[in-house]
């Protein structure tokens, strides 16, 4: 199997990358290192298992020869930052939805046939149901970002529709773990790092979302690719429950051992203007397919936790 992951020196996609090579795929990544780091996939580009490709998606005549022999794409490339859309407007539309469009658009001029797309659960918008089951409708993001997530997820329908090709689609919840490069753990390493004695949280705290470990999550994609065959399949990818902002602060505050922080929180219900403040997936039909996670939530924050705590503080 020959596969091509975009994004594939991030965060998730490194991850994702360690397993297909641990497997014996064959790896074409293609990344523009705009916040990938390379030295997540170095030892596999220089024991020859991966072929690393600077490449940026938004270039088409870049991305065309890359998909020759091409089996599956994994696409995982996307501006990561959320909150980015709240000053810059056109980033998520680039780096999403007309990065997206060149994906699909190379594949089908190289007839390469599957793609597994990671998606997210804030396509889903705001008061959905929690838990949110995939058939729940209509969904009306609230961010750039969930917009983006959403024309990709429309674009994969219609080349789904129009080509033949086959797709999984994948709403992420929060996924972390080791090498996280972003995101409410990292930064409140980064904050307690720069001044032990402060903590500021954005919004009043009582936000509260799925948190799924890096490795449960590329495990479940697979997982869900080798036993799905439908032209189209979308499944969430998260936990059984979630965490609060307040109940992670007190996480890292005790592992980071910096016990005289004040947490001092900026207000509102939410992070930033777009942000879902509780969010909770229904993972009814990932485990429908055999597959458990690990890690819960708090588990999965814990451990996070403690291996950035390493990566961050040495
Ligand atoms: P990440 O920033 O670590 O990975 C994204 C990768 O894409 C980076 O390596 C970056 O350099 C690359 N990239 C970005 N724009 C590119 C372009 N135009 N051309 C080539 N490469 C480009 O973020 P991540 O957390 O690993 O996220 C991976 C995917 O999962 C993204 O699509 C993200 O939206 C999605 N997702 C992540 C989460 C999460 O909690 N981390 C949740 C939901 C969805």
């Amino acid at each position: 199997m020959r596969a091509l992951v975009t994004g594939g020196a991030g965060f998730i996609g490194s991850h994702l990358v360690d397993r297909l090579v641990s497997r014996g795929d064959s790896v074409v990544v293609a990344d523009n290192l705009s916040s990938g780091v390379l030295d997540f996939i170095q030892a596999h580009i220089d024991s020859g298992n991966v072929e690393f490709h600077n490449i940026d998606l938004k270039n088409l005549e870049h991305l065309i020869p890359l998909m020759e022999g091409i089996d599956i794409v994994y696409h995982l490339a996307a501006n990561p930052d959320i909150r980015l859309g709240t000053r810059i407007t056109n980033t998520d539309l680039n780096e999403g939805t007309i990065a997206t469009y060149n994906v699909l658009e190379s594949m089908r001029i190289n007839n390469v046939n599957k793609i597994a797309f990671a998606s997210s659960s804030v396509v889903y918008g705001e008061n959905a149901p929690m838990p949110t089951p995939e058939n729940h409708g209509p969904c009306i993001p609230i961010s750039l970002y969930g917009a983006s997530k959403q024309g990709g997820e429309g674009l994969i329908g219609a080349f789904v529709g129009t080509f033949g090709l086959q797709a999984w689609v994948f709403r992420f919840a929060n996924i972390i773990g080791e090498r996280g490069t972003h995101g409410v753990i990292f930064d409140f390493i980064h904050k307690l790092k720069a001044d032990p004695n402060r903590l500021e949280v954005l919004g009043n705290g009582l936000q509260e979302k799925s948190y799924m470990e890096v490795g449960d999550c590329v495990d479940a994609m697979l997982h869900v690719v080798e036993n799905t065959n439908e032209p189209m399949n979308l499944y969430n990818l998260g936990s059984n429950d979630t965490c609060s902002v307040r109940n992670i602060a007190a996480i890292v505050i005790r592992e980071t051992g910096c016990k005289s922080a004040q947490i001092e929180y900026t207000g509102g219900d939410r992070g930033w203007a777009g942000d879902i403040p509780k969010a909770m997936l229904d993972i009814k039909r990932l485990q429908g397919l055999g597959f458990e996670v690990n890690y819960d939530s708090e588990e999965a924050v814990a451990y996070t936790a403690r291996v950035l705590i390493k990566e961050i503080m040495g």
